[in-house]
């Protein structure tokens, strides 16, 4: 479950204050594919980088599996972090790690012994569909299969939350159609909840639950998504 009550993040002070979000509220209940769409520039980034704490909200609450984030101490916000996972429009992998090791860093990092990491990569490398790849590196990968060891790796420390920046953004609409289908895929079989911000009206259309229209910073509309897109 996801909830953000009464966001506001303002980047800058003074003359230079942008304000990027205005009193955003929205709940998001555990297994829900849910979708915002904006313009360039409408706040959709700051917005979902406000529910792990990547960027710390001016005020108000961010509430993610039913623990307050905005309330942790540093130690406790790394901890909680483990709960969500996040994947990016350029993949950010590391080019200098093979795909095996690409998915197990997270568990490194948590300090998971070896032979659990095992145990944890090699069926997260089956899930998405790269059993066969794990000792490539990712300049020998496809785009689409780039974005699937991040998802792997999103995966790595068993979030309950999947955070997606534009992440079929940089994929041909075929590429894009997969990526969505593993998605769909993984949200039925962990009942992960999945936020997920787009400028692109397909990707809302084939996996969301419902949608949110983001606009200068405020959420203003929300609805099933087929109430959504045969609204007049
Ligand atoms: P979107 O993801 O919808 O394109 P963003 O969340 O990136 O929108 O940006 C929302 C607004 O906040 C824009 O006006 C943008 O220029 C501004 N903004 C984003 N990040 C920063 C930053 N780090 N410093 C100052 N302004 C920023
Ligand atoms: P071992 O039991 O032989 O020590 P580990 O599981 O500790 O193997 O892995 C050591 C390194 O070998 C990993 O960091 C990874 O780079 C690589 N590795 C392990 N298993 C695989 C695999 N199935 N495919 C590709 N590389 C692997």
């Amino acid at each position: 479950m996801i909830q953000l009550e009464n966001i506001t993040k303002t980047y800058g002070t003074g003359d230079a204050a942008v304000q990027a979000l205005q009193n955003v509220d929205l709940h998001i209940p555990a297994g829900q594919v849910h979708g915002v769409i904006g313009l360039s520039g409408a706040g959709k980034s700051t917005l979902i980088r406000c529910v792990n704490l990547l960027e710390r909200p001016s005020s108000g609450r961010v509430i993610v599996d039913g623990q307050e984030m905005t309330r942790l101490s540093a130690p406790q916000l790394n901890k909680a972090r483990h709960r969500i996972g996040m994947i990016f429009q350029h993949f950010n992998l590391l080019t200098t790690r093979t795909v095996y090791d690409n998915v197990a860093l997270p568990l490194e990092l948590m300090g998971t012994k070896r032979q659990a990491i095992r145990q944890r990569v090699l069926p997260l490398l089956e899930l998405v569909g790269l059993q066969d790849k794990a000792s490539q590196y990712p300049a020998q990968l496809s785009g689409g299969q780039k974005q699937r060891v991040a998802i792997a790796r999103a995966l790595a420390s068993e979030p309950r939350v999947l955070l997606c920046d534009e992440a079929t953004s940089a994929l041909d609409p075929q590429t894009t159609g997969s990526i969505l289908e593993l998605l769909r895929d993984i949200n039925q079989k962990l009942n992960l909840t999945i936020l997920l911000i787009t400028h692109e009206m397909e990707v809302v259309k084939s996996i969301c639950h419902r949608v949110s229209l983001i606009s200068d910073g405020q959420l203003v509309e929300e609805a099933e998504v087929g109430e959504f897109f045969t609204a007049p």
